[in-house]
């Protein structure tokens, strides 16, 4: 530990990219199964099958024990429309148009991976892909502002500063945020989307983030519905999110919970590939 913040062994973070590709597989398998007529709870259950399959457990199932909510009672959170995070699969059926995102978490060997991505299925609106790549977008800009010496807020502003410099306007959520992640799926420090650079913890190797924009097409004000997990946009506007668990090596970056390890994001984007040798 140091100032807080779980410091990983190179041979932790392996464990880790392992747990990260459970995660990348199954959200992959999830996205290519979802379709108009299927319901959220088949969606889950596809997923718990990958996981069974691939040897892992659930990060997210029974979570929240002993904080005053129920225990989460699925292995995916999978949010439709104007919910934003924590919607709980199960009857929905999903219709022609709606934007999906599904938030799924690992653990391999006490070690947890955590990512999120989102799709429409059927006909898109145009701002909803919008919407979805945008957010996207974000979240690989607040990955390639992490650097050694840096700080958590770069993240922040990266993500902020990408939002704010497109034509429309959107919502970014403030009452949820980016985590460290390791031994448990949240950890220290909070990595916010919004925030100013240079500020907030230092960045060093070892730590392992989840950067998870969460933006909408209105506003950035949130509620939580009476099952005390979904939480929905006030103004009923489409929200988006998307994640990925990422380290900085004295390399450059490593993406856990990408199937390539973030190689071609980053590269596009100009920032170093930079994983641990098994
Ligand atoms: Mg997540
Ligand atoms: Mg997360």
């Amino acid at each position: 530990m140091a100032g807080g913040i779980e410091v990983k062994t190179p041979e932790q973070i392996l464990v880790m990219r392992r747990a990260g590709l459970v995660v990348a597989r199954t959200l992959a398998t999830l996205r290519d199964a979802a379709r108009v007529g299927l319901t959220t709870g088949e969606l889950d259950q596809l997923a718990r099958e990958q996981l069974a399959a691939q040897g892992a457990t659930s990060s997210f199932l029974h979570y929240g024990a002993g904080y005053g909510v129920p225990p989460f009672p699925a292995v995916t959170c999978i949010s439709v429309n104007d919910e934003i995070v924590h919607g709980i699969p199960g009857e929905r059926v999903l219709a022609d148009g709606d934007l999906v995102s599904v938030d799924f978490g690992a653990i391999v060997d006490g070690w947890h991976g955590d990512s999120a991505l989102s799709f429409i299925v059927g006909e898109p609106r145009p701002h909803d892909v919008q919407l979805s790549e945008v957010t996207r977008q974000s979240m690989w800009r607040g990955v390639c502002a992490a650097r050694l010496g840096g700080r958590i807020g770069d993240i922040s502003a990266a993500v902020e500063g990408f939002v704010k410099t497109q034509r429309r306007r959107y919502g970014i959520v403030r009452e949820f945020t980016g985590h460290g992640i390791g031994s448990a799926m949240h950890q220290a420090p909070d990595v916010p989307n919004h925030g100013k650079r240079g500020r907030g913890a230092l960045i060093v190797p070892g730590m392992c983030l989840a950067i998870e924009p969460m933006l909408t097409l209105g506003g950035e004000a949130t509620v939580t519905l009476d099952d005390d997990w979904t939480v929905v946009t006030l103004d009923h506007s489409r929200a988006c999110h998307w994640e990925h668990t990422m380290t900085v090596t004295k390399n450059g970056l490593w993406v856990l919970t990408a199937e390539d390890g973030g190689e071609a994001e980053l590269t596009a984007l100009g920032a170093p590939f930079g994983p641990l040798a098994d």
